[in-house]
């Protein structure tokens, strides 16, 4: 049995490792277009502010690991084409040329490509790019290239297109690196992915930590900046009233999200759903014979929404494992995601699990969403953070839907919302939350966790 993966990130790599694991005699070859298999792209912010010393550092695992598992590696190594009834590969290598790999099961996990918005200045002759101190930020290639910036430029000032949770790491990683970040973000606030009340929260730490944040304003021109004048680039940007806003800047950063890379398996003729990612099903079954996909490339299977796009390497990392598992003939089921997440922006952290107000409702439930605070802690202990927490549940059935939480990066708000993941995992009511049996020690929690006073706060709300 000759299982390929297509790509060395996630989900291929997960793949790979399941397989592996669940059969030693299971012949695994992935093929990778970098030279970086199993790097936690997640940690890229981390080196570019300087916290972790070296690039090495971000793998998972190293290559000798990865072989050590038993699978072999072909880095630097394009799939071009899929041949679905020979079942075979072509792809093509620097080294190779040209080549034809057989398979018996594929697992096509080629991730996402990071948006190009229609501003001015990135396409076209003469287009901007890193050479420049424009730059996308997905891979280990965007990320030599930013360091390179870093590096060489030593630039005084940045301005970031994109105010989502890639945007805010970088923010904050650029601030750490000495920077003066300007954070522009066409939305009413930053990081849209939780309610504005959390947003304004995070806003508030990011200017506290000297970000400009400019908020309804959308980048619209890349420009060289006039020899004498300050930055060496000029980001020009409309506001939400049609103002015209300049920023000069030494790099820009554009993180504007990604779309699913299905190119390769399009062409083969695999079913494309939300968003244009791969339909597959919760087997991660492409639909194509024996083609099985995992990762950014595909739809989300969501336990509340149905089929939905959200990439994130944690559901990269089930749903490649999935792959590989039933790759080699087994029947797992991909259990579906809730979009839990997390991300730090200097001290303080913001977190999302579930539905917001309007997609429950949107998704047909009948959504309340009460806002609350409690402690971290019993205050009395020194070094107590308040937390900010919004319910969203249901209020025919009291099923909790969604919870939203905002508070210091000591707080716990990553291990609290994960509570609030599993209660709505098990389809638990927000009544329910306080029954849940939580540790406590004063200097820790309280006998009420924070998270059960929310839940009291929402079964109180009339
Ligand atoms: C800066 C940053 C921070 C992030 N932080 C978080 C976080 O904190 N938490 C979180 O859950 N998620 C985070 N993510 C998202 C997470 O990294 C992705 O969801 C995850 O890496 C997706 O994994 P993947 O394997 O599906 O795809 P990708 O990581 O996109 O990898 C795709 C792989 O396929 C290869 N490939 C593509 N086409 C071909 C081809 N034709 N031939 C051969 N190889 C090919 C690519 O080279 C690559 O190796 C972050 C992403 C970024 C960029």
């Amino acid at each position: 049995m000759h299982l390929v993966m297509i790509g060395g990130s996630d989900a291929g790599i997960s793949a790979a490792l399941r397989a592996r694991e669940l059969d030693p005699a299971a012949d695994v070859t992935v093929v990778l277009e970098d030279a970086y298999p199993n790097f936690s792209i997640c940690g890229i912010p981390y080196y570019l502010s300087g916290e972790v010393t070296h690039w090495r550092n971000l793998a998972h695992r190293t290559i000798a690991d990865l072989e050590a598992a038993g699978m072999r590696l072909r880095p630097d190594t394009t799939a071009r084409r899929i041949d679905v009834a020979g079942r075979k590969l072509l792809v093509t290598s620097a080294g190779s040329g040209e080549e034809l790999l057989s398979y018996d099961k594929l697992v096509v996990g080629t991730g996402a490509v990071p948006v190009r918005p229609p501003i001015g200045g990135l396409d076209g002759p003469g287009a901007l790019g890193s050479a420049d101190g424009v730059h996308l930020l997905h891979s280990m290639g965007d990320t030599f290239a930013v360091m390179r910036t870093l590096q060489d430029a030593a630039p005084a000032s940045a301005v970031i297109v994109g105010g989502g949770y890639i945007g805010l790491e970088m923010a904050d990683a650029l601030t750490i690196r000495g920077l003066n970040v300007t954070q522009m973000e066409q939305l009413p606030e930053v990081l849209p992915t939780v309610d504005p009340q959390l947003g304004a929260h995070v806003r508030g730490e990011l200017t506290a930590n000297g970000v400009e944040v400019l908020t309804g304003t959308a980048a619209r021109q890349i420009s060289r900046a006039t020899p004498g004048k300050a930055g060496r680039l000029e980001v020009q940007a409309a506001a939400a009233d049609g103002t015209v806003i300049t920023r000069a800047a030494d790099m820009v950063l554009i993180v504007v999200g990604v779309r699913p890379e299905t190119t390769l398996a399009a062409e083969a003729g695999a079913t494309l759903g939300v968003r244009g990612a791969i339909a597959v099903d919760e087997g991660m079954r492409s639909g194509l014979p024996d083609v099985f996909a995992a990762g950014d490339c595909v739809i989300t299977h969501h336990r509340l929404l149905g089929r939905t796009y959200l990439p994130l390497g944690t559901t990269a990392h089930k749903q490649g494992r999935v792959a590989g598992e039933n790759a080699l003939g087994g029947n797992r089921q991909f259990a579906g995601s809730l979009g839990t997440q997390v991300v730090k922006v200097f001290e303080q952290a913001a977190a999302r699990t579930g539905l917001r107000d309007h997609e429950a409702q949107a998704a047909g439930f009948d959504p309340v969403t009460v806002e609350s605070a409690a402690d971290d802690h019993k205050a009395y202990y020194p070094g107590s953070h308040r937390i900010s927490m919004r319910v969203t549940g249901d209020r025919a059935t009291g099923r909790l839907l969604g919870m939203q939480l905002f508070g210091h990066r000591h707080a716990e708000v990553a291990k609290r919302i994960d509570i609030a993941a599993t209660a709505i995992f098990h389809g638990m009511t927000v009544d329910a939350v306080s029954d849940l049996d939580l540790s406590y020690t004063p200097p820790l929690g309280s006998p009420w966790d924070a998270i059960q006073v929310a839940a009291q706060a929402w079964v109180r709300f009339p």
